[in-house]
């Protein structure tokens, strides 16, 4: 069990948290990252990134990487952990590992992140960033076209649809209910794109695919009225679901919304705790880019680093 302690601590290794690290570091402040329990955050999932500029394709792992070793030259101390409780009552913060370290710090920065809802199939694993993927805006373009699923009736999904009819060839809407969830105004949008249709009272029950090139070829589903089962034949699929906050560890402690998400107050990162900053999808219901993410997490940087010259 080791005590750490630092100025600024920042929770979360996805572009948040590392642009939030390498802006702290080269500002000479001492900063400690805890990656969580996916070092790199969410973009470790996909292969291929097309729309972080400067990189006209890269893996998430390796622009992730990059990130890292950006953020450890300039000072940052890292560490492979995963915070389990938080104390912002009483300073210097102390955050708590499920290793049984501690973290003392003057001022946070958290960057957890949000995760994706998904179907929990073992096919979608399989699959996952060969075909199956949760952001339309991050990998539509790979499938213009073509075919593609999504799953969902809320306003995600239909949004997801609406932006991927603008590339694909044929969008199927799988939606578990008979009447779509979205606002009216996207609803009838759907109704008059000739390209979406929409699966009714329909389940996927499993992503199909081939493993030679590994990739998705069709989805089976299930009505839930008639228990019928029929394949339908796709190149990919993206499950809109939902996205889930990584904020369970704050409850009680910051303002968070109805959703989870960290509130923040107007135009900056700073939080209702005096020296605790979010950044990043974790207080982003709507945009979740890794650019976004990013200038985020500069943004928290540097009201930090304003934050601990006030109190210096
Ligand atoms: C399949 C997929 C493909 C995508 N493709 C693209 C794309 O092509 N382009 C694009 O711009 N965006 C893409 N995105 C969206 C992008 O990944 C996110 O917007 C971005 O990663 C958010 O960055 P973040 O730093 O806010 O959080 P995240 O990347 O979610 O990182 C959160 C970090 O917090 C850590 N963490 C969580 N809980 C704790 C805890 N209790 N203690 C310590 N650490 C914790 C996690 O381990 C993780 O390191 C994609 C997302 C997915 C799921």
């Amino acid at each position: 069990m080791a005590l750490y302690t630092t100025d600024l601590l920042i929770l979360g290794s996805g572009p948040a948290g590392y642009t939030a690290g390498i802006y702290a570091a080269r500002a000479g402040i001492s900063v400690t990252i805890v990656s969580g329990n996916q070092e790199g955050g969410q973009l470790t999932m996909t292969s291929a990134i097309e729309n972080f500029p400067g990189f006209e394709e890269i893996s998430g792992f390796e622009l992730m990487d990059k990130m890292k070793n950006q953020a450890v030259k300039l000072g940052v101390q890292f560490v492979n952990d995963y915070i389990v409780e938080v104390d912002f009552a009483h300073r210097p913060f102390v955050c708590s590992s499920e290793n049984g370290h501690s973290y003392k710090a003057k001022a946070v920065i958290i960057a957890t992140g949000s995760s994706a809802k998904w179907l929990n199939l073992e096919s979608e694993k399989k699959f996952l960033g060969y075909g199956v993927s949760a952001c339309a805006t991050c990998d539509g373009f790979f499938y213009r076209g073509r075919t593609v699923v999504v799953v969902g009736g809320g306003n995600s999904a239909v949004a997801e649809a609406l932006y991927l009819a603008t590339l694909a060839d044929r969008v199927i809407l799988v939606h578990r209910r008979h009447q779509l969830r979205a606002d009216k105004i996207l609803q009838d949008r759907v109704k008059e794109n000739r390209k979406i249709v929409v699966e009714w009272d329909s389940v996927v029950e499993e992503i199909l695919g081939v493993d030679e090139p590994k990739k998705v070829t069709g989805i089976r589903v299930r009505n839930v009225e008639t228990d019928a089962t029929k394949v339908i034949n796709a190149d990919g699929v993206f499950v809109a679901v939902g996205h889930q906050p990584n904020t369970e560890i704050f409850k009680g402690n910051l303002v968070l919304d109805s959703k989870g998400y960290i509130v923040t107050h107007a135009n900056c990162s700073a939080t209702d705790v005096e020296g605790v900053f979010a950044a990043g999808d974790v207080k982003d219901p709507k945009y979740k880019q890794a650019v976004i993410s990013a200038g985020s997490g500069a943004i928290a940087a540097m009201d930090a680093i304003e934050y601990l010259d006030s109190v210096a």
